[in-house]
């Protein structure tokens, strides 16, 4: 692998696409590995979508859901979860310390729903949202990306009209089978492509992403999750490793050992800046799970080619009760320690913030430019 690095040609090979180069630079656990495709992975970066960091204030509105996934902490058979849904009032002094901190950017997350009284709490926070952000600072308004799982067209066009321009759906993985082994047989592989195409359709620009260090998961079924990306054309990725929780049938009895975190932490890391090789112009961003792993796992990420990054603007008190996998950080926190803690590991990486910009996937300006339509 080293002989090959060197000459280049690994590298040359993965940047193309090729499935086993890429296969082989992600089993390769090695320190100066991992060193040397973040730092391929920063040069990317700043060749094509540059150096700054763009924040998204992520708000967990709710965390009711009607699915249930096998390894998320607030499936809906989880009987041991407090549930929430923030009222109006609470979503705005959220909304409205996203404004004052200049993120730019909201991201609504809850789980997944699809009655009608859901559907149009969240078209009419859309909408007050949109109204209440409109500023000399930001004219537009906060940029704002979805997160609340698979809906019918029709649903996803009335979360646009109403304001939304982003929308986040991870496929959790690229592979069938691996899907289909997490996920009860209710929801399925192909309803999760459909609806990722369906947001295309729509005009969203399209986030997804996958677990890594999935149990039976290979290094080749995560070099098929990078050219699962580039085939559908997606827009920003939200990744990270795999972490148990305790009270779901996947995490019951798992637990990560020192070794197995340091080597999900690295392959993570090398899967970051892959992915940026390959993918170029899209937005990454270093997510949460990065950090339970390691305290500095966010700021590596940034380092290995992520740039964006999504200060929690939950309310302190039901932070606890939007635990996906164990040991999330900042669940003890409130949105004032969040901001200050961000902005100093940004600082700390010697990037800049793009504070009060909407930090755009340049890969969706692209999309729409060769589709003729303004971006
Ligand atoms: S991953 Fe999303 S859809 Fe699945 S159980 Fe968790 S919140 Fe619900």
């Amino acid at each position: 692998v080293a002989h090959k690095l060197l000459e280049g040609s690994l590298l040359e090979e993965a940047r193309r696409g090729s499935r086993e180069a890429l296969a082989e630079l992600l089993s390769t656990d090695l320190p100066w590995l991992t060193s040397a495709l973040a730092e391929e992975a920063d040069r990317s970066m700043k060749a094509h979508v540059g150096s700054k960091v763009y924040y998204r204030g992520l708000l967990e509105f709710s965390n009711h859901c009607t699915s249930d996934c096998l390894y998320c902490g607030i499936r809906a058979g989880n009987t041991e979860v407090e549930r929430y849904t923030l009222d109006r009032d609470r979503v705005m002094r959220a909304v409205a310390a996203c404004i004052d901190e200049g993120y730019g950017s909201l991201t609504l997350q809850s789980g997944e729903r699809r009655d009608p009284a859901f559907v149009e709490y969240v078209c009419s926070l859309l909408r007050e949202i949109k109204e209440m952000s409109r500023s000399d600072d930001l004219p537009e308004g906060l940029g704002i990306t979805l997160c609340v799982g698979e809906q019918d067209e029709a649903v996803y066009r009335r979360f646009f009209a109403a304001g939304a321009h982003r929308y986040l759906l991870r496929i959790e993985s690229g592979s069938p089978e691996l899907f289909a082994s997490m996920h009860p047989e209710s929801q399925s592989f192909e309803a999760r492509l459909s609806a990722l195409r369906s947001l295309r359709r729509v005009g969203f620009q399209v986030g997804t992403g996958v677990m890594i260090g999935l149990p039976g998961q290979s290094a080749e079924d995560l070099a098929d999750d990078i050219l699962f990306f580039r085939r559908e054309g997606i827009d920003m990725i939200g990744m990270g490793p795999y972490i148990p929780h305790a009270q779901t049938p996947m995490g019951s009895g798992d637990r990560l050992t020192p070794a197995e975190r340091h080597r999900r932490l690295r392959l993570s890391l090398r899967m970051i800046a892959l992915t940026r090789i390959v993918l170029c112009d899209v937005n990454i961003a270093a997510t949460t799970a990065l950090q339970a792993l390691d305290p500095l796992g966010r700021e590596m990420a940034l380092a290995a080619g992520a740039n964006v990054v999504m200060p929690i603007l939950t309310p302190g008190e039901v932070r606890a009760q939007y635990t996906l996998y164990n040991g999330k950080p900042c669940t003890d926190e409130d949105a004032g320690t969040c901001t200050v803690c961000i902005s100093r590991r940004v600082a700390s990486t010697s990037r800049r913030a793009g504070y009060n910009e909407w930090g755009d996937s340049p890969h969706f300006a692209e999309r729409m430019r060769q589709a003729g339509a303004p971006a």
